[in-house]
């Protein structure tokens, strides 16, 4: 098959859909690769990186999209990326869908087979190619906390482990999914005081064999909530209801009554966040504050660290592009029903019911 990377054309977005490694497993298969000039270069994938490992660099989008059988990207395609889509071509990326009709319309106009990343599912019932942007914003939500923890921040000036003789800050953690779980590893790993709180118990009991005394588990009612927000010096937001806006487990009574200087990191403010004082953010302007609680609410943090994002995406996408590539999207779909739950758009009809639901058009 041959198959297409264009660069990303989404502002401040620096992730590729490919690795020079998973060209080089592509090429290894018999297929053909084109990646547009310069692709890779913001985060160090340089093109002689790729044409090492098998690929031909061509000048721009427009011939990947118009040579390329399968397009593969990271964010969902941009108006003019859509418009250059053609019916039967595979397209493999984020896409989410559901709160996006002018995509949803444009994508259906085409007539490409649009497989999404953030619906392809997994044995557990989970969403394997979703989990590693999670695995970087929980790590990262520490260090995002951390800092922010400094006096220039806003913060009250406090570092997380403490120091011989000075007691480690309070790390609060709703939520202990994949965000929750690696945000209370990194913090654990900093030698914070950490407390993981969930409202499922088998979630608790698996941190509890997996930390040990290391980390306290809590279940999630309003009172623990309120008990342990109001003296934290750091709360991470990392809850979800899967296909529901995030519930406000904090509210701005709350927030009024926290430490000054105290900071939240709300990590599913792309759900609608779990504070009431939570609002989206940007990495150029990450926060802001609330009753002289530092709020930050970037809802794109793997972004920030677009060379480590880019290489989890690939390790956990990898194995599916191969599939899509070695039977062709048809064979590829009808013997693995995990990938077969990420497509989204086949030949001008919605395949994924949430979407339909979501829009109100027919399924
Ligand atoms: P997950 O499903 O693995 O974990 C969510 C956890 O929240 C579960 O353990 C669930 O039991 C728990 N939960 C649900 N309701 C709760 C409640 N009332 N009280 C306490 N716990 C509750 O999800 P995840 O992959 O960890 O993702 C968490 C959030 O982070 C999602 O909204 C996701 O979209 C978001 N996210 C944001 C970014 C970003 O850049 N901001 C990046 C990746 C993921």
């Amino acid at each position: 098959m041959l198959i297409g990377v264009p660069t990303e054309i989404k502002n401040h977005e620096y992730r590729v859909g490919l690795t020079p490694a998973s060209v080089r497993e592509l090429t290894h298969h018999g297929h053909s690769v084109l990646v547009q000039a310069g692709a890779g270069a913001a985060i160090g994938l340089d093109d002689g990186h790729y044409e090492a490992a098998g690929a031909a660099i061509v000048p721009d989008a427009a011939t990947v999209f118009a040579r390329a059988e399968m397009v593969v990207k990271v964010k969902e395609p941009q108006p003019q990326e859509c418009a250059m889509l053609r019916r039967g071509q595979i397209l493999f990326t984020y896409l989410h869908l559901a709160p996006d009709p002018k995509q949803t319309r444009q994508l259906l106009d085409s007539g490409a087979v649009a497989i999404a990343y953030e619906t392809v599912t997994d044995s557990r019932g989970g969403l394997p190619l979703l989990a590693p942007m999670s695995e970087v914003a929980g790590r990262m939500s520490v260090q995002a906390g951390a800092h922010c923890l400094e006096k220039a921040q806003g913060g009250r000036g406090v570092l997380l482990g403490g120091v011989p003789g000075v007691p480690a800050a309070k790390v609060v953690v709703l939520g202990g999914g994949v965000v929750g779980t690696n945000a209370a590893r990194m913090a654990m790993g900093l030698e914070a005081k950490v407390i993981v709180i969930d409202k499922s118990l088998p979630r608790l009991k698996e941190l509890d064999l997996q930390f040990g005394a290391k980390l306290q588990t809590l279940y999630s009612t309003v009172d623990t909530i309120e008990e342990h927000v109001l003296d934290a010096d750091l709360v991470i937001g990392a809850v979800l209801v899967p296909g529901a806006e995030a519930p406000k487990l904090v509210t701005r009574a709350m927030v009024e009554r926290m430490r000054r200087g105290a900071v939240v990191v709300d990590v599913a403010i792309d759900q609608g966040g779990c504070f009431e004082t939570s609002h989206p953010t940007t990495h150029a302007e990450p926060t802001y504050l609330v009753d002289g609680v530092v709020h930050y609410c970037v809802a794109n943090m793997p972004g920030a660290v677009a060379r480590t994002s880019t290489f989890a995406l690939n390790n956990a996408t990898l194995p599916f592009t191969l599939a899509l590539a070695d039977h062709g999207y048809r064979a590829a779909l009808a013997r693995d029903p995990h990938l077969r739950a990420g497509l989204n758009i086949h030949a001008g009809a919605i395949t994924c019911k949430a979407v339909a639901d979501a829009q109100g058009l027919n399924y």
